[in-house]
């Protein structure tokens, strides 16, 4: 029998993170695969955002390992791991004040050192890719939200990252507008890259997912293929699915 060895690219191991004497996050291990989707999911307050977060130290974590692209997290690689991981958060984060190209271009050059001819074509290709080439020159207010947030993959995007990181990319949006940007993850899930998300879109998960991790009071409950959303095999977590809908 041949096996693949399918090579690890985000790697953690017995994760904890508390904010003053409370642990939020409470020993989570869990290995990615290079061009794996992951969907987390779990109630608000299970400490999802805080465990993405605290993957490149957003939130510093008090025990445990990460390593990211090789690179075990710590003070002397927080830079380049930084550099090689997209995040995307519920809240857009846009500058109002540059113009949408701007707004990606201009971390490219003062962060990443990417000369600014560069940093332009980059960015252009980047809002290719999320369909809003012609909004270029726009200032973030002067687009819906979904569309901002598409700004915000975009610019994600741009830094060519190895991980993507998204934490509820379209929880803040107007029903009408989840669907677009959707639409835009599940085109960048095709061309490999791999991908952390913090959903609760069933069907997304089920179109887009490799896997399926459910958080409850700081722990992974249980984990498994997208079947676990048809079959769930916890009470807790079948509970969950069931107030989804
Ligand atoms: P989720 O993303 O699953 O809703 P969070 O990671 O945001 O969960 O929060 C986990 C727990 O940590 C919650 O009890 C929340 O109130 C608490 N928490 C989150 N952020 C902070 C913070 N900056 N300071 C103190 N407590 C926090
Ligand atoms: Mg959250």
């Amino acid at each position: 029998m041949v096996v693949w060895a399918v090579a690890t690219i985000v790697s953690v191991e017995n994760l904890y993170v508390a904010y003053g004497s409370q642990d939020v996050v409470k020993g989570v291990s869990l290995r990615v695969s290079q061009g794996e989707k992951i969907v987390i999911m779990g109630p608000s307050g299970s400490g999802k955002s805080t465990f993405l977060r605290s993957l490149i130290w957003l939130v510093k974590p008090r025990e445990g390992r990460v390593v990211i692209d090789g690179l075990e997290v710590g003070p002397g690689t927080l830079r380049e791991v930084r550099m090689r991981v997209g995040f995307v958060f519920q809240h857009y984060n846009l500058f109002p004040h540059l113009k949408v190209i701007q707004n990606i271009a201009l971390p490219l050059v003062k962060i990443h050192n990417v000369p600014p001819q560069e940093a332009l074509v980059r960015a252009r290709e980047a809002l290719r890719l999320v369909g809003l080439e012609d909004k270029a020159d726009a200032y973030p207010l002067q687009l819906s939200g979904g569309q901002q947030q598409r700004v915000a993959i975009a610019r994600a995007l741009a830094k060519n990252p190895r991980v993507l990181m998204l934490d509820e990319p379209t929880s803040a949006l107007d029903p009408e507008l989840v669907e677009e940007v959707l639409q835009v993850l599940e085109d960048i899930a095709r061309r490999g890259t791999t991908m952390l998300i913090v959903t609760h879109e069933v069907d997304f998960a089920l179109d887009v997912a490799d896997r399926v991790v459910f958080f409850e009071g700081g722990k992974i409950v249980e984990e498994g293929p997208v079947d676990i959303l048809y079959n769930p095999k916890t009470e807790r977590f079948r509970q969950f699915l069931k107030r989804l809908h």
